[in-house]
């Protein structure tokens, strides 16, 4: 990825991305104005942080995007794997629906996720010109999430697998990602055996490789543009929430992406 500053945000590009097509953003936790554990730049408005600072945050990411707030927009993530299409904002008065997926074909709309250690995923197909952010934790990996969207895309949008760029965002390695017998059961249950080659014992626990088990699923449904930005939320706290590594004590930093207007 490439790093980039402004306005003192500092934010983050994928490389694949043609910036020509698309505006887009993996904006680090520097440059916003919460305190505490937040600091500073949180745009999750459910993690206990003052609710103005949210908002002044959120205003932050859109002034440096130069996109109007009211483009916004974004879901509750619940870690299930249901993906919303919306060629409209969310008003900003309306409560977000339950997802984890939210695409666009309309460049007056600017999608918004949270990350704290969940990998992101970030779509462009640039022949059907359509964008989109996808939620992937342990959870969402496991129902294959990933696969889901490429499928309902491909539904609604006639979208090749073959043309998609996907670009996947900082979140926990597989180094950092401990997880219990409970989890690797319930992927050998969900995927058989295959799951086990996302899995290292580590004591009486395992390491799970979230990153390699999303390309997995996505290079299973055709996808071939993927580009990984090998960059772990838990070991970068400077610049990243981390979840698991801030013990829940953390805010969540925000990926936006929209396609270019005319
Ligand atoms: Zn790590």
């Amino acid at each position: 990825m490439i790093r980039r500053e402004r306005d003192g945000l500092r934010y983050y590009q994928f490389e694949s991305f043609d910036v020509q097509a698309v505006d887009h953003a993996v904006f680090t936790r520097l440059g916003g104005v919460s305190v505490g554990f937040h600091q500073s730049l949180n745009l999750g408005g459910t993690c206990g942080d003052d609710p103005a600072a949210v908002r002044t945050n959120h205003e932050r990411v859109f002034e440096a995007l130069g996109r109007a707030f009211e483009s916004r927009f974004d879901v509750w993530q619940v870690h299930g794997k249901t993906i919303v299409i919306s060629e409209t904002p969310r008003p900003v008065e309306q409560k977000h629906q339950p997802a984890d997926g939210i695409f666009t074909a309309n460049p007056e709309i600017v999608l918004m996720m949270r990350f704290a250690d969940c990998v992101p995923l970030v779509f462009h197909d640039p022949v059907r010109k359509v964008v989109g952010i996808v939620h992937a934790g342990w959870q969402g990996t496991l129902l294959q999430i990933g696969k889901e969207a490429v499928e309902k895309i491909g539904e609604h949008y006639g979208s090749q697998p073959g043309d998609l760029i996907v670009g996947v965002g900082p979140s926990i390695c597989s180094q950092c990602y401990q997880v219990g017998e409970e989890v690797r059961k319930q992927f050998l249950k969900s995927w058989g055996g295959i799951a086990d080659t996302f899995f290292k014992p580590d004591g009486d626990r395992y390491l799970l490789d979230l990153w390699a088990a999303n390309q997995w699923i996505l290079r299973g449904v055709g996808v071939v543009h993927i580009e990984q930005s090998n960059m772990c939320t838990a070991e970068n706290l400077d610049e990243w929430y981390s979840y698991r590594k801030e013990k829940g004590a953390t805010g969540r930093f925000g990926i936006v992406i929209a396609l270019k207007r005319d």
